[in-house]
């Protein structure tokens, strides 16, 4: 094969700074593709990057999606993650979070239909609201406030979906959408707001754990490492599924429950602090992931006592990192 015939293998991650988008730069590198990563560090870092800045095959672009890309590269796959995803962080400027899903995934879209590349929107799990049907599989259509704090994100993220299969029915682009459920992993920020980060680093500082109404209420959750191995199953599955994919892990914790096992790892961690339930607040969230096993092969494979070891590890480096130094 002559060089101008090789298949391009290049990769576009938005949102590829974040806490998922650089895990999953890590796992395309490695499988020796080349990257351009677009984010404007709204909640990613350039930390969670610099491990690929010598890398040849990587490039990075600043910027919001909001703007059209100007990237004049061929590229196969395009990730679109570019999205605050912790409920503090998409409330503090809605109107921003509403757009980036919308506005954002148009201009994602558009620029992976223009080269035939493959897309894979990064859908959730609060398409679903604060579900009626437990667990959740992807043919319930959800219970979603639209006019509440969350609806910023969870109606952007809706919208988004209606304009990846529209794009896919038309037969514009080969889109997939997966439905992600609470993840969690090293390259947390500490100061994320979500509840993994929130009680390791309170933990690990000694202070009480913040939980949020009486903890009853449930989420289920994945390991970095299986989300990743999901997502790249979903983009390179063939034929395209045509529907929604659920990835998440089907075990179920109540926030109580996650809050003593943090606090039986960490020996410094203070008791429990309760604060008021945010409002719309889902109670309880499960995946079903039937449709992700038969279509994909696949199913999570760290349970959340391994996984928070190599979380809590991840988090006490930094830390001491950090006051090694601010004391020098
Ligand atoms: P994150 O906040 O760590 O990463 C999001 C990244 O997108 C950040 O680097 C941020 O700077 C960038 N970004 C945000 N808005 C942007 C914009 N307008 N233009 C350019 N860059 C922008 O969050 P994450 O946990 O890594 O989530 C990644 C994606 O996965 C998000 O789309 C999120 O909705 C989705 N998701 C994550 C989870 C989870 O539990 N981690 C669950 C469901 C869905
Ligand atoms: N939560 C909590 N304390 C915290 C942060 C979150 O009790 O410091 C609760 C929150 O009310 C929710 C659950 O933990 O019920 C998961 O919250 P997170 O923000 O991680 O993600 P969500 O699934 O709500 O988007």
């Amino acid at each position: 094969m002559q060089p101008s015939e090789a298949p391009v293998r290049t990769s576009l991650v938005a949102g590829g700074a974040g806490f998922l988008g650089s895990h999953l730069i890590d796992h395309l590198l490695g499988e020796g593709r080349a990257v351009i990563c677009v984010d404007s560090f709204l909640t990613g870092s350039a930390e969670n990057i610099a491990r690929f800045e010598d890398c040849k095959d990587f490039t990075f672009v600043r910027q919001d999606i909001l703007t059209p890309l100007q990237i004049e590269r061929d590229v196969d796959e395009v990730y679109n993650l570019a999205c605050a995803a912790s409920p503090p962080r998409y409330q503090a400027d809605p109107h921003h979070t509403l757009m980036t899903s919308i506005v954002g995934s148009s201009n994602l879209l558009e620029w992976a239909a223009a080269r035939g590349a493959r897309f894979l929107q990064a859908s959730t799990s609060e398409v679903y609201g604060d579900p009626e049907v437990h667990p959740q599989a992807e043919d319930y259509a959800g219970s979603v406030n639209c006019t509440g704090p969350r609806a910023c994100y969870d109606e952007g993220k809706r919208a988004a979906e209606a304009m990846c299969f529209d794009f896919l029915r038309l037969g514009r682009a080969d889109v997939r959408v997966a439905r992600i459920f609470n993840t969690y992993g090293p390259r947390m920020r500490a100061d994320d707001g979500r509840i993994v980060s929130n009680f390791i680093v309170q933990a690990l500082s000694g202070e009480e754990l913040t939980v949020f109404g009486d903890g009853s209420q449930t989420r289920s959750f994945c390991y970095v490492s299986d989300l990743i191995e999901g997502l790249v199953r979903l983009m390179r599955v063939d034929p395209n599924p045509g529907m929604p994919v659920n990835l998440g892990n089907p075990l179920e914790f109540t926030v109580g429950e996650l809050a003593a096992r943090i606090s039986r790892k960490i020996p410094s961690s203070g008791s429990v602090r309760r604060l008021p339930l945010p409002q719309d607040d889902p109670r309880r969230r499960r995946p079903n992931i039937e449709r992700a096993a038969s279509l994909l092969g696949w199913s999570p494979k760290v349970g959340l006592d391994e996984g928070l070891s190599q979380t809590i590890a991840w988090f006490a480096q930094c830390m001491k990192t950090t006051r090694s130094g601010a004391a020098e």
